[in-house]
């Protein structure tokens, strides 16, 4: 047992403020860092002490694990917490904040490199016969037999980096043409982002469900899981939209999931809060993906409909005190959705969209819980992930966290960039959402980008917005003008408050 007195969080933005909010509460001082970039960012002006660590690119100061470090040996910082993305999955640095006597808010670095490796994940947890997607169990270099097993497995097949993440490093191949081509590419893909080419063969599944379990386990030998988050509304291989409990987890699945779950995280000997990234085909069967080693983008549905503070227990797990409760003794309660809040333009293939939030209001209400980094005023910087911010919502069931979402979204009010609030509206109101007949295809299948029902520039003149918005319909070709008509999920155009 040591008592951590001082956290000192390695990241920015929404996550570093919902890290230090937790520690507050705790009566843990936090100190923050951060970049020139971030030099008025929130997370710099809401911890007791916040120290400078470079320039605006990640590597230059979000990266620099050794200056991060000797700044806690500075400040008497005990503990660091690490977020998600940036260093939090970097195995290296986890260890030198253990050898220089600090404690890591995580998992071990032993934990860390076996699962960032997707391909050592799956040789680790073979031994509890976790299900996994039919292809190579080790990385594939030569090409003809390569072609050979892809063959065999059928395609379309997937090739993927071993050391992959955040959707990068993934191509399809439909046939068996085009395989050489696509895994030149691949391996210098995986090459140039990840320093490693390592890449293997998985079939395609074609409509799978997303689906993934939280766990957490402490220095004890006790792993829970905290159910599961349904994630496939996802552009590029990423998430968007993500919810708790899925729409179609029965209780035996659930169950099963969650002890598949735990298995892979005792192969590891896991500690901490992770997560444990499952597909699910047509036929209700899954496979193991990966494991993620840190706290998830979405972890606040979980939090919403367990109760539990996920920081908190990273915390507690992190100063060896076991958990305080056992897997019987947690309960789903109601429904949380998330949406994603990108500064990206879902009408322009969700490329990202930097500049300058003009107008920034927050939701507020009942059941709505807004995690972001950013106050009116201030600028995306262009140098970090594009997300402004999370918009959670909570409901005694799923239709009204899904109404919740879409009065929230309503409230939301930004304007200077385009962001993905009016993709949200189409999802949450798209019939194949609402009956939760959907897979990771959804985008494709459903979306187009005159199905937005947008916002006018809340800054304008009502009047002015009206007139342009006449002109603009004038201008759609007809049959788009048509098409957005006929779509069930699109309502009154150009219409700031319902009536
Ligand atoms: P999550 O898996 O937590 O739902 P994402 O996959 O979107 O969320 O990734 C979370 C963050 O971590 C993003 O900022 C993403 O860019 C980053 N990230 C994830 N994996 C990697 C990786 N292997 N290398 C670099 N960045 C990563
Ligand atoms: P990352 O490390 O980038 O998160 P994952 O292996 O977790 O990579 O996959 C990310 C997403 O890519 C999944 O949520 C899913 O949409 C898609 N995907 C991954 N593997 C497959 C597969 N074998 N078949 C179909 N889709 C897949
Ligand atoms: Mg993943």
């Amino acid at each position: 047992m040591r008592k951590i007195n001082k956290i000192l969080v390695a990241n920015r933005g929404e996550i570093a403020l919902r890290v230090m909010r937790t520690a507050k509460e705790m009566g843990i001082k936090t100190v923050a860092v951060y970049s020139e970039a971030d030099r008025n960012a929130l997370h710099v002006r809401f911890a007791d002490e916040a120290v400078c660590v470079g320039g605006p690119k990640s590597n230059e100061s979000y990266l620099r694990g050794d200056v991060i470090i000797q700044v806690c040996k500075d400040l008497g910082v005990d503990a660091i917490h690490p977020g998600y993305g940036f260093l939090s999955e970097n195995a290296g640095f986890a260890k030198a904040v253990q050898e220089a006597g600090l404690i890591f808010i995580g998992p071990s670095p032993e934990a860390i490199e076996l699962m960032g490796s997707k391909l050592a994940a799956k040789a680790a947890v073979a031994k509890y016969n976790i299900p996994m997607v039919p292809g190579t169990e080790e990385a594939i270099t030569d090409v003809e037999e390569a072609k050979q097993i892809a063959t065999q497995v059928g395609f379309p097949i997937l090739i993927k980096a071993s050391a992959g993440g955040g959707g990068k490093g993934m191509r399809v191949v439909d046939n068996v043409e085009f395989f050489e081509e696509q895994m030149q590419l691949a391996v210098s893909e995986a090459t140039s982002a990840f320093g490693d080419g390592s890449v293997f063969i998985e079939k395609y599944i074609g409509s799978p469900r997303h689906i993934e379990i939280q766990v957490l386990g402490d220095t004890h030998g006790n792993i829970v899981h905290l159910f599961e988050r349904e994630c496939s509304i996802q552009r590029r291989h990423q998430k968007v939209i993500e919810e708790a409990p899925s729409a179609v987890l029965t209780p035996a699945l659930r169950e099963e999931m969650g002890r598949n779950a735990v298995n892979v995280a005792k192969a590891c000997d896991y500690v901490g809060a992770g997560t444990v990234e499952f597909l699910l085909d047509e036929n209700k069967n899954f496979y193991f993906l990966e494991m993620n080693t840190r706290l998830q983008v979405e972890h606040p549905v979980t939090e919403q409909i367990t109760g539990l503070d996920l920081v908190k227990e990273q915390i507690l797990v992190a100063e060896g005190q076991a958990l305080s409760f056992r897997q019987e003794d947690l309960k789903i309660n109601g429904h949380s959705l998330e949406l994603r809040v990108y500064a990206e333009d879902p009408a322009n293939n969700f490329l990202p969209d930097i500049g300058k939030l003009e107008t920034y209001r927050r939701p507020q209400g009942m059941g709505v819980r807004v995690d972001d980094g950013f106050e009116q005023g201030m600028e995306i910087p262009i140098y970090y992930d594009p997300m402004i911010a999370k918009l959670v919502t909570f409901g005694k069931d799923r239709q009204e966290a899904i109404d919740k979402m879409l009065r929230a979204i309503e409230e939301y009010q930004i304007t200077g960039i385009e962001t993905t609030l009016p993709f949200g509206t189409f999802v949450l109101q798209h019939e194949a959402f609402v009956s939760g007949d959907f897979d990771t295809k959804f985008i494709e299948r459903h979306f187009s980008p005159d199905m937005l029902d947008r916002k006018p520039d809340e800054g304008a003149d009502e009047i002015a917005v009206a007139l342009a918005a006449m002109l603009m319909d004038n201008q759609k070709p007809a049959t788009t003008a048509a098409s957005s008509k006929t779509t069930a999920t699109t309502t009154s155009n150009w219409r700031r408050n319902r009536t």
